[in-house]
C-alpha cells in the first residue's frame, strides 16, 4: 500500500509500505478514504518541528481521518463509514485513569514525531478509538477530529442558551467551535482580523465581524487564533470564562484585569471523549458545513499543493485516497 511521507522539511514522498491482514484482537482494519490537512501538518512540512516534537526520520503525515472498515469488530461491522481518533493513550497513568487522556504523557498521536500519521491506504487500529459515522460521507466524517476541539472546549465551558459567546479567530477551529457552541444553544459571535476568514464564517451561517467592530463583553470567550490572547481577555466580561484553544500566542494576560473582573482562564489541549458528539454535531449542521468540503486533492497533488501554499486559500483541504 501507499503512504505519504514527510522525508524532511519541504520534501514529500509517496512510498510503498507493507500491507497485512494480520489483525490483532480488538483491532479493526480500515481503508482510509479521507484525511484533512491541518495547520500542524503544514507546520511540520515547513519547519520540521513543533516545539519539542522534531522530525528526525521520515514520518507519514495526517491525523484528520475517516474511512471504510474492512473487518468486523464487536460493534463495528465491515463496510461501516468510520472516523478515527488520532491519539492512543497509555490507559495506565493518572490522567488516563481519570478520563483526561489528552494529558497522557505517553499518548501516541498521529503525525506527531516519531508517530506516523494516517495518510496511507490502510490502518489497523484499536476498535475503541474508531467511531461509526453512518449517514455521513467519509469527507464529512473526517471533520470529527477538528470538530472535537470545539466539542471539548464548549463541553468544559458548560455553556447554554443563557450565554453570549465570542469566538476570536475564524479559521477552521474557530468556526467548528462556533458550531459546537451553537449546539449548546448559545448565542455565538465570531471575529477575526482577516476579512477572508470572516467571509467563511458568514458562509457557514454565523455572525462574524472584524475585531475592531467588537465592542461588547461576553460571558464566555474562546481564543482560537493563537494570536489574540490579550484581545480575547479584554472581551471577557465580569465573572466570565476565557478558553485558550489557539497555540503559539506570546502576548500576555493582565493579572489585574483577570482578578478584578474575576475571570477564569482555561487552557485547552486537544480533547478527550468527544468523537461521538462531534459526529452528532456534523450530522446536525451538515448543510452549513459545506464550505469545509470545497477543496479535495489526491495524494499525488499534495507535494505541489504544499509547495504553492494553496492551503492559504481554503478553509479546509481534504486529501482523498
Ligand atoms: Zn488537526
Ligand atoms: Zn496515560
Amino acid at each position: 500500500m501507499k503512504g505519504v511521507f514527510l522525508e524532511s522539511p519541504g520534501v514529500i514522498k509517496i512510498k510503498d509500505i507493507d500491507d497485512t491482514d494480520d489483525i490483532p484482537e480488538g483491532f479493526i482494519k480500515i481503508r482510509v478514504k479521507s484525511v484533512g490537512i491541518c495547520g500542524s501538518d503544514v507546520h511540520y512540512y515547513l519547519h520540521g518541528r513543533i516545539g519539542d516534537f522534531v522530525l528526525e526520520k521520515p514520518m507519514i503525515l495526517g491525523h484528520e481521518t475517516a474511512g471504510i472498515t474492512e473487518s468486523n469488530g464487536n460493534n463495528i461491522r465491515k463496510g461501516d463509514i468510520v472516523a478515527i481518533e488520532p491519539g492512543l493513550p497509555c490507559e495506565k497513568c493518572k490522567y488516563c485513569k481519570t478520563g483526561r487522556y489528552n494529558l497522557c504523557p505517553d499518548i501516541k498521536f498521529f503525525a506527531t514525531p516519531p508517530v506516523d500519521g494516517s495518510l496511507r491506504e490502510y490502518i489497523i487500529y484499536p476498535e475503541e478509538f474508531v467511531y461509526r459515522a453512518g449517514g455521513l460521507t467519509t469527507n464529512e466524517a473526517g471533520l470529527s477530529e477538528p470538530m472535537s476541539v470545539g466539542v471539548y472546549a464548549t463541553g468544559k465551558a458548560g455553556i447554554g442558551p443563557e450565554n453570549n459567546v465570542l469566538i476570536v479567530g475564524s479559521g477552521s477551529v474557530g468556526i467548528l467551535t462556533a458550531f459546537s457552541a451553537e449546539a449548546h444553544g448559545s448565542n455565538v459571535t465570531l471575529c477575526d482580523i482577516n476579512m477572508d476568514k470572516i467571509k467563511y464564517a458568514r458562509k457557514c451561517g454565523f455572525a462574524a465581524f472584524l475585531n475592531d467592530e467588537i465592542h461588547d463583553k461576553y460571558d464566555t470567550v474562546f481564543e482560537c487564533s493563537g494570536m489574540a490572547t490579550e484581545f480575547a481577555q479584554n472581551k471577557t466580561g465580569k465573572g466570565g470564562d476565557l478558553f485558550l484553544i489557539g497555540m503559539g500566542n506570546t502576548s500576555g494576560l493582565n493579572p489585574l484585569y483577570i482578578s478584578s473582573n474575576e475571570i477564569t482562564v482555561h487552557g485547552i489541549f486537544r480533547y478527550s471523549n468527544t468523537f461521538n458528539d462531534a459526529i452528532k454535531i456534523i450530522k446536525k449542521y451538515r448543510n452549513r458545513l459545506k464550505p469545509f468540503l470545497e477543496k479535495n486533492i489526491g495524494i499525488d497533488n499534495l507535494d505541489s499543493y504544499l509547495k504553492n501554499k494553496e492551503y492559504e486559500k481554503y478553509l479546509k483541504t481534504i486529501v482523498e485516497l
